[in-house]
């Protein structure tokens, strides 16, 4: 494998820091903040937040069992996305490898920073095979991004190629793991000590269901962390988000529940969505939301609109032609579906 090192931008890697005044004084002791020309008043939304968000990753440790050094925080997962291009590929010059289809974002921020975004598309059962990954690769690959379970298909791609993935390619692989509370098998961050170029991405947007805060999480290796941490806003993650994690935090099994109610939802709505008239084909899902081909797609979801249903067409995605993406609601929001869709043919 290349080094973090070599991997960086070279304007990165000469970048010195801004240092803001929270992170020249870090001591607990003080009383008295006359740093940071904040207002003594209207505490404590006066103060500037924690740079490094070390309470919150601390407690995260705890429940994801990376230590804190392996841990970075950002503005939803979409920050982790961007901050990946930002730190280690060269505008106009390197390139990334990606899946196809899957989430949008990875694209989207290729184009922002004008990185060359690869696809290599799944097969009909929506697997990928490392050996199609890294015959798309070159010398200016630095970067490969997998999702799994993916979206939009919801499928968990396989471990065996992933890490074969892991061990052949030279450059940084970032599996997406938005919905992994839901799927069957376990995360990747326990593979990170074996993996140096590995990147687990998780949210709070889904299991969690903190959509609202964005508060997203990169695992990986503490020199991988260091780079982000370099060139990320100084406070990008705000004290309301840092605040409401923690009071998560402090009570996970919630989210158990959550899941647990969910994933038999889902098993219910799956099984119903196939008996329905309009539906050709529910593929199997590891997420909390499923993909189904029906038999007029464009049809199906203006209806749905028009009766205040909102589910997401993807019948124009590769490989998803004819396909709704439906999320698993509330047993009442999952019954309204299916009977706005009980009179389609
Ligand atoms: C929803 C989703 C996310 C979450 O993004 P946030 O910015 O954390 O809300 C990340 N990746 C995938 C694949 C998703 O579907």
């Amino acid at each position: 494998m290349r080094t973090i090192e070599e991997l960086t931008r070279p304007n990165i890697r000469r970048l010195k820091p801004y240092s803001s005044a929270r992170d020249e004084y870090k001591g607990k002791s003080a009383t008295v903040f006359l740093d940071a020309n904040e207002n003594p008043y209207h505490v404590p939304y006066n103060r500037y937040p924690d740079p490094l968000q070390e309470e919150v990753k601390c407690r995260l440790s705890t429940v994801k069992g990376v230590p804190p050094a392996g841990i970075f925080l950002g503005n939803g997962s979409d920050e982790g996305i961007d901050l990946v291009y930002r730190a280690f590929c060269v505008p106009g010059v390197d390139n990334v490898v990606a899946i196809d289809p899957t989430y949008g974002m990875y694209e989207v921020c290729a184009d922002i920073n004008d990185v060359e975004y690869r696809k290599v598309r799944l097969d009909a059962r929506y697997r990928f095979r490392a050996a199609d990954m890294l015959a798309a690769a070159d010398e200016h690959t630095k970067a490969m991004f997998l999702c799994s379970p993916n979206n939009p298909t919801g499928n968990c791609l396989d471990r065996t190629e992933t890490e074969t993935l892991l061990r052949s390619f030279d450059g940084l692989v970032i599996v997406d793991e938005a919905y992994i509370d839901f799927a069957p098998e376990p995360s990747l961050t326990s593979r990170l000590p074996e993996f140096p170029n590995l990147i687990v991405l998780q949210t709070f947007s889904k299991a969690w269901g903190c959509a609202g805060i964005r508060l997203g999480m990169s695992f990986a290796s503490p020199e991988i962390v260091a780079v982000l941490n370099r060139i990320k806003y100084p406070y990008n993650v705000n004290r309301l988000t840092q605040q409401e994690a923690l009071r998560m935090l402090d009570n996970p099994s919630v989210v158990r529940q959550w899941v647990d109610a969910l994933l038999a939802e889902r098993a219910r709505v799956t099984e119903a969505f196939r008996a329905l008239a309009c539906c050709l084909e529910v593929y199997p899902s590891d997420a909390n939301f499923f993909l189904a081909r029906v038999t007029d797609a464009d049809g199906i979801y203006a209806r749905l609109v028009e009766q205040g249903i909102i589910v997401r067409n993807r019948s124009r995605i590769a490989l998803c032609g004819g396909c709704l993406r439906i999320t698993v609601g509330t047993r009442d929001e999952n019954d309204a579906l299916l009977r706005a869709l009980s009179d389609e043919k």
